[in-house]
């Protein structure tokens, strides 16, 4: 392709299909609220990238040509699919798995090996369409459970791309997403995009949990470290194109179909349901809710219709024609027994019907009944709202539906409570004219402002500032300033250096023994160099021990201060502060020790004015729920006590409140006065040195890690990074060369402290 875009949509169904006609190939337009949303997006160079509806096997080359030159005039880009794909892809793994899992019915759910090869397939199908269709740079937004695998796909394909993802549908608990088979999978594919959507806060939380449980990634504000990149996980509601239904109100077609409606509905009230034929639906429920409502107030017989229409979806899937049948035969029962001989209580419609009709039968419905036993959104219910312009009209919404959140006005009801529906529809038919006004006006209001245009440009507007981000933090220290602050170390009268050690210094060791995380000899070098400098003061400020840490940095004229600054080290002399953690030691260790019973893996440390519970080498998915569970009882253990209670990484530590690094780094500023301050950390601990250095203007704070929820001032990815940084500041000729260096790094300080002596 010679004309790559750079802002790219991708879904299962492009906006345009393509049918075998009489004529030859014919193609036909849709416009989907997703269509609409697309089209509002402001971007020169767009395409979207789906299937267009036409088997694959059925097409000769010419034909193919002939369809990729006609979408491509429309903006589309087509993945060529064949039937066998479509079955076991679409109808199999995403309509047969997927979505009833993701919709909590597990009992439909099919798990077979074929779907989900055919799933994985037509994931890296449209991957290689995606990036033959895109520029490296390319905004991409996939749409969708078809594609959980792709976004990582992608990734791989076009790793300079920002890729975003949106779920349509909701986003299963922890208890039903751990059931499916491949769940790892599915989320490291997902969190191969740098923003994922969802429509409501629930369901950015169910995903973040199952993250934290299955793959022990937490989270902060949403944002979510993951191989050296910040993915944010956020809720962006779905909304419709309002301004379309308010004028197709005025349109001519549908006052001629409301006209009509009118007289064929005559004095009945009309309640009205509208949805795809989905058992996620919830339409035996409501057909028995309005039999109990039949059952219990003969008044309404003759004087209401419940008007149904079902829209064809999913013939294909077995699950879907058994609810079919289902549907049918309760509507005849119902209206066998309710009927008379004018007037059927019920009008079932298996159809779709055309916009300009289903506008009137929504501007006319006196009761619209959107029950869903688990909805993502449900347009449905905003689409009524918009559509009341003159009539009165009362919605009454499944609590399970996502639309719940923004249209509280409705009269809100539990599907699965049939009684309580059939009162709800009473309460409704019942309600005064001035309280339905009331509520339809909020309502209207409210989605007149979250429109599906604004949606699409807010999820853009993120993508973006991914994209700016480079998928990275915002803060990122860059070349530049790195240099910069060389220049300010190097021409600073005095300088204060201050670095925390594990995930700063050094990576991550997964035991908490001080053998596991000595200092590197890369480490030891710039360390060395930069004590070596004059008027340079070098602090480590660590929560390790105070034994840990001399051990490690014997011979090296360095400020040590342990145990968070419980112990501190300017001179040769370890000095103390005092506090009566001691006292309170013994019940903290209780209680840690009861959950290590209990948790393989688990290990505490202990230090002399901490506790420390490791679950590093615990498995995830209990590792969090324990850690949570222990940090709770802590809590309210601890209550009245100065003693605070934190969930670090891998670790829940208790430490009096009173010591904290952001008091150390005081009193470094006070000992040590200097007008260059360099401060590097990478948790919660050094978000306190931080917070103390902020408004210095002589200080640099740098966090190590992606999530830049932080108070430093810039952020960069690894601890190899603040070695390369603090390398940079030291003046040229201060390091010794690797090839300088020893081949092995000494294990044992002592050695390496007569190597660098035979170096003077
Ligand atoms: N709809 C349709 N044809 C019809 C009736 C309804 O295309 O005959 C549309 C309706 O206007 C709405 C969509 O189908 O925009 C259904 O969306 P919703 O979010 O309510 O449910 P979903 O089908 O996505 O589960």
């Amino acid at each position: 392709m010679t004309n790559k875009a750079s802002t790219v949509i991708v879904s299962n169904r492009l906006p345009v299909s393509v049918k075998r006609g009489e004529k030859g190939l014919e193609f036909e337009a849709s416009s989907g609220g997703l269509a609409t949303a697309m089209s509002s997006l402001e971007a020169d160079n767009k395409v979207w990238i789906g299937w267009p509806g036409i088997d694959a096997e059925t097409l000769s080359d010419e034909e193919r040509t002939e369809i990729t030159e006609k979408l491509q005039e429309q903006g589309c880009f087509p993945v060529w699919l064949t039937a066998k794909e479509v079955e076991l892809y679409y109808e199999g793994y995403a309509n047969d798995t997927l979505w009833p899992l993701f919709h909590y019915f597990q009992n439909v759910a099919q798990y077979s090996d074929d779907y989900w090869a055919a799933y994985q397939t037509v994931n890296e199908k449209f991957a290689k369409a995606t990036a033959e269709a895109s520029r490296e740079d390319a905004k991409i937004w996939i749409q969708d459970y078809h594609f959980l695998l792709l976004p990582q796909l992608l990734r791989s394909e076009l790793p300079s791309s920002t890729i975003g993802f949106f779920l349509h549908i909701p986003f299963p608990n922890f208890e039903i997403y751990r059931l499916f088979p491949p769940r790892k999978d599915l989320l490291e594919g997902l969190l191969g995009a740098a923003v994922i959507g969802f429509h409501i806060y629930d369901y950015t939380q169910h995903f973040l949990d199952s993250c934290r449980r299955l793959l022990g990634l937490p989270s902060s504000n949403g944002v979510i470290e993951y191989r050296q990149r910040a993915i944010k996980a956020a809720t962006y509601p779905i909304g419709i194109d309002y301004g379309k239904f308010r004028s197709q109100l005025e349109t001519k077609d549908t006052k001629d179909a409301l006209k009509q409606l009118k007289e064929t509905y005559d004095k009945q009230k009309l309640i009205l349901s509208v949805d795809r034929l989905d058992y996620s639906k919830g339409i035996p429920q409501r057909l028995e809710a309005f039999r109990l409502l039949l059952e219990a107030h003969p008044e309404y017989i003759g004087k209401v219709k419940l008007l149904m229409v079902a829209v064809p979806s999913r013939t294909g899937v077995a699950a879907y024609q058994q609810l079919r049948d289902e549907i049918e035969k309760t509507v005849s029962r119902i209206n066998g027994t309710y009927g008379t001989v004018d007037w059927a209580p019920i009008s079932y419609q298996f159809q779709n019907r055309p916009f300009s009709e289903l506008v009137a039968l929504y501007a006319l419905a006196d009761v619209m009944l959107v029950t869903p036993i688990r909805d993502g959104m449900n347009l449905v219910a905003k689409e009524y709202i918009a559509s009341k312009k003159r009539r009165n009209g009362v919605l009454i919404l499944s609590e399970m539906a996502g639309a719940i959140d923004e249209l509280p006005e409705a009269i809100s009801i539990n599907p699965n409570n049939t009684q309580s529906v059939a009162n709800a529809i009473d309460q409704a038919l019942s309600m005064p004219a001035r309280e339905q006004k009331e509520r339809l006006s909020a309502m209207r209001t409210r989605i007149s402002k979250v429109t599906v245009q604004n949606w699409g440009q807010e999820f853009m507007n993120d993508l973006s500032d991914a994209t700016e981000q480079g998928g990275t933090s915002r803060r990122q220290l860059t070349t530049a300033q790195q240099q910069r602050v060389a220049t300010l170390f190097q021409t600073a009268k005095r300088r204060l250096i201050i670095l925390d050690y594990d995930g700063t210094l050094r990576g991550f060791v997964k035991t908490p023994s001080p053998l596991a995380a000595t200092p590197t000899l890369r480490i030891w070098r710039v360390l060395k160099a930069l004590t070596d400098q004059p008027n340079t003061t070098v602090a480590i400020v660590s929560g390790r021990t105070k034994r840990a840490l001399s051990s490690w940095f014997v011979g090296l004229p360095l400020v040590l201060a342990a145990e968070h600054g419980a112990w501190r080290r300017y001179g040769k002399k370890w000095q103390k502060t005092d506090s009566d953690f001691k006292k309170d030691k013994k019940r903290i260790r209780e209680v840690m020790q009861k959950y290590s019973d209990r948790t393989k893996g688990a290990e505490i440390e202990e230090k002399d004015h901490a506790l420390v519970w490791h679950y590093t080498n615990v498995e995830p998915e209990i590792a969090f729920r324990r850690a949570s569970e222990l940090r709770q009882e802590l809590a309210e253990l601890l209550a009245e006590e100065d003693i605070s209670v934190h969930e670090g990484r891998n670790i829940v530590e208790v430490k009096p409140s009173s010591i904290t690094k952001g008091m150390v780094v005081r009193e470094l500023c006070r000992e040590y006065p200097a007008d260059f301050i360099l401060c590097a950390g990478d948790d919660y601990t050094d978000e306190d040195m931080f917070r103390e250095l902020r408004d210095n203007p002589d200080a640099t704070t740098i966090k190590v890690g992606q999530n830049s929820d932080t108070m430093a001032q810039h952020t960069v990815q690894k601890p190899v990074n603040v070695l390369k940084l603090l390398e940079e500041i030291t003046p040229s000729g201060s390091l010794p060369a690797f090839t300088e260096l020893p081949r092995k790094i000494p294990k044992v300080p002592g050695k390496l402290k007569r190597w660098l002596q035979r170096k003077k």
